[in-house]
């Protein structure tokens, strides 16, 4: 069975499991998992920026991103169908009483005199005051679209002048970074904080990091264990990330390829394909999906017309070419 449906479907490679059980660990809670510190440092570096904190999901980085740049009763703008907004369960507004208006991009991206007319900064005791601005880079549910560099310095400079926080969902930013080229420090320079996750494409089991300044990363420190998510000798898992940073982040690329091959299958135009997430529009998606399966390859219907396709670690160029030769020949 080849398993398109998500590149959380990963599994550590013998190599992964081996660095992991190498690891080097201590009580993280303490501060003293050397693997988990070395991950941060890392991470941190990447971006730009002073700090970052390793937490059990992406989810939860985003909780806590969001979390510590806005406040009980102060808003977020985000496209509709972000993952803060659609596939967080609403835990910014249960958890952080923050509140969300959003925008609608057709690939998930920021038209900037919308937003301009979104951005309500100060609006005394009659508002919601705008705490922050977050992005998705690249987006899920636009169909893994990367969004433009120019565009995300734009909003920088929109919300520097309106005196709010920018704030990026980078699950997939690796897949931005190498289908595009942009180093992610120039990522990190126009934002507040980062969440990037390890255990998509990347293909560790367990792991994404909020990345920010010091100062907002101790706090976020604080609210991680409030929320539960203190873990002790988690370097074991910090240290699938750290073999996931040294061995597939640039082997993305042949996932962006497969996915390019795919779409043409599925026909679907290969140039809306930015990195590794195909949509393809069927008049029955769950009769495809059924069909796929039963030849052997496993995708996702995402709406009653519309099939997700999602390359990864696991799938190889030999299970692309097959999987494209099942699927070219399904209506
Ligand atoms: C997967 C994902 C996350 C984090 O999801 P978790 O399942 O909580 O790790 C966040 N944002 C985007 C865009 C994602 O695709």
């Amino acid at each position: 069975m080849i398993d398109l449906r998500s590149d959380t479907l990963t599994r550590p490679t013998e190599a992964m499991r081996a660095a992991m059980a190498r690891a080097e660990v201590g009580d993280d809670v303490y501060g003293e998992d050397p693997t988990v510190r070395a991950l941060e440092e890392r991470v941190a570096a990447m971006f730009g920026h002073e700090a970052a904190l390793f937490t059990p999901t992406g989810s939860l980085a985003n909780v806590l991103a969001v979390g510590l740049l806005v406040a009980p009763g102060q808003e977020v703008l985000c496209e509709a169908s972000a993952h803060i907004a659609r596939a967080e369960l609403g835990a910014h507004g249960a958890v952080s009483g923050v509140t969300m208006r959003t925008w609608i991009h057709e690939r998930g991206g920021v038209d900037l005199d919308v937003l301009r007319r979104l951005v309500a900064p100060d609006m005394g005791p009659f508002f919601v005051r705008t705490a922050a601005i977050s992005l998705e880079n690249t987006h899920n549910f636009a169909g893994g679209t990367v969004l433009p560099l120019a565009d995300l310095q734009a909003v920088r400079a929109l919300a520097d002048e309106a005196g709010v926080a920018v704030h990026v969902d980078g699950a997939r930013i690796w897949n931005a970074h190498v289908a595009t080229g942009t180093p992610l420090s120039e990522y990190g320079a126009a934002t507040d904080s980062l969440a990037v996750c390890l255990s998509k494409g990347l293909g560790a089991p367990v792991g994404s990091l909020v990345v920010g300044s010091a100062e907002a990363m101790a706090e976020a420190r604080v609210r991680r264990k409030r929320l539960g998510g203190g873990m002790r000798q988690v370097g074991i898992l910090a240290a699938a990330g750290l073999h996931a940073l040294d061995h597939h982040v640039e082997r993305l690329a042949d996932d962006h390829a497969h996915a390019r091959l795919l779409a043409e299958a599925c026909g679907t135009d290969p140039e809306s394909v930015h990195t590794n997430i195909v949509v393809v529009e069927k008049a029955d998606a769950a009769g495809f999906v059924a069909r796929a399966q039963d030849a052997g390859v496993r995708v996702a219907a995402v709406g009653p017309t519309t099939v997700r396709l999602v390359t990864h670690l696991d799938v190889s160029r030999a299970d692309a070419e097959r999987a494209a030769a099942v699927l070219s020949t399904l209506e």
